[in-house]
């Protein structure tokens, strides 16, 4: 397994030492990259894409051919992928009000960004994950999911409004895995 985290811009280090310390506790070898160019993608089996400003990712992937190397393997069926926060935008079908997002759209779901409002409205929260229950979860300037369809599985919910989804070997995530010492979700991801 390899596993890169996509090194644009965002939370890039913090992850780096979430996948370090969460191949230690599982016990996984685990082999990880920063990706940047799309060279870097070629032997990657799984993809963190970070938190951080979506519109300044996506910019940036579609301009150094990253965006169409993504696209080919994950729709290939040779690679899982993990979006959070920023991430999770660029994993949905379609994102609300925002035409600015190049997105991914390997998800049936719609996303609005900045749903919870602007950064003084970043909140923690003990929230429900399907699979391991409680789980404290850290939200920045989080995008709301609206709409999960089609293949989407709905994995978490804080108060009545989606957090976490997957589809097939994506998950998307609207809160910041990296930020806490609980690694579980990773655990997960490594599964796919
Ligand atoms: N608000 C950011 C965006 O829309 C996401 C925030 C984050 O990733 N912490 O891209």
């Amino acid at each position: 397994m390899s596993t890169g985290v996509l090194a644009i811009q965002g939370d890039v280090s913090e992850h780096y030492n979430a996948v370090k310390r969460a191949a230690e506790l599982y016990n996984i070898h685990e082999d990880i990259k920063l990706v940047r160019r799309p060279q870097d993608m070629e032997d990657i089996t799984h993809l963190i894409i970070p938190g951080g400003e979506s519109t300044t990712i996506s910019r940036i992937m579609v301009n150094n051919g990253l965006y169409e190397t993504i696209v080919n393997k994950a729709r290939s069926g040779d690679l899982a992928v993990m979006g959070t926060c920023a991430g999770s935008i660029l994993m949905a079908k379609t994102i609300i009000d925002d035409n600015r997002v190049h997105s991914l759209k390997l998800i049936d779901m719609d996303v609005r960004r900045n749903a919870f409002g602007r950064q003084k409205d970043s909140f923690e929260a003990d929230v429900n994950i399907e699979g391991f229950g409680k789980y404290h979860a850290v939200f920045i300037r989080a995008p709301i999911i609206e709409r999960c369809y089609g293949a989407c599985k709905i994995l978490g919910k804080v108060d009545d409004r989606i957090i976490m989804v997957q589809q097939d070997r994506f998950m998307a995530l609207v809160f910041h895995p990296e930020l806490t010492d609980d690694l579980r979700i990773y655990r997960e991801f490594f599964k796919l």
